[in-house]
């Protein structure tokens, strides 16, 4: 398979990888919307959240716990912002989540012109 991530996981391209174990592999985002920008990224390939495994997911999510003081300490963030795209927006369809170090007045927004919908009616569609 002509995956760019599963091509990083096994060093066949470059990466400033900051932490890897048998399950991820965390490495700087080679784009980055904020400084420190990262992307954490399991070892085996799944295609995005519908296939992946609550193991590698639980796995994915204690990760970050483990991560997040150092980016405190080392970045002096203010914060992180996590997200994963799926389907839409979702450029490399090799599941990764994205960790966002976020600093005090970096004004960094996903939508600006959004089209906001009377919450009601959202509500009545989603529960
Ligand atoms: P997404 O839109 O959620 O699929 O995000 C894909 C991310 O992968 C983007 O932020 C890209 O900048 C990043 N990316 C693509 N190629 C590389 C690479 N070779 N090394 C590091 N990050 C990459």
């Amino acid at each position: 398979m002509d995956c760019i991530f599963c091509k990083i996981i096994k060093g066949e391209i470059p990466s400033y990888t900051i932490y890897e174990d048998d399950i991820v592999k965390v490495f700087l985002d080679v784009n980055p919307v904020s400084n420190g920008h990262t992307l954490i990224v399991p070892k085996k390939h799944f295609t995005d959240i519908k296939d992946m495994d609550l193991e590698t997911l639980t796995h994915i999510q204690k990760t970050v716990k483990e991560l997040f003081p150092q980016y405190k300490e080392k970045l002096s963030c203010d914060g992180i912002t996590l997200c994963q795209n799926n389907e839409y927006g979702q450029e490399v369809k090799h599941y990764h989540l994205h960790i966002i170090p976020r600093y005090e007045n970096d004004n960094l927004k996903i939508s600006t012109d959004l089209d906001k919908k009377d919450p009601k009616e959202i509500y009545e569609k989603l529960k």
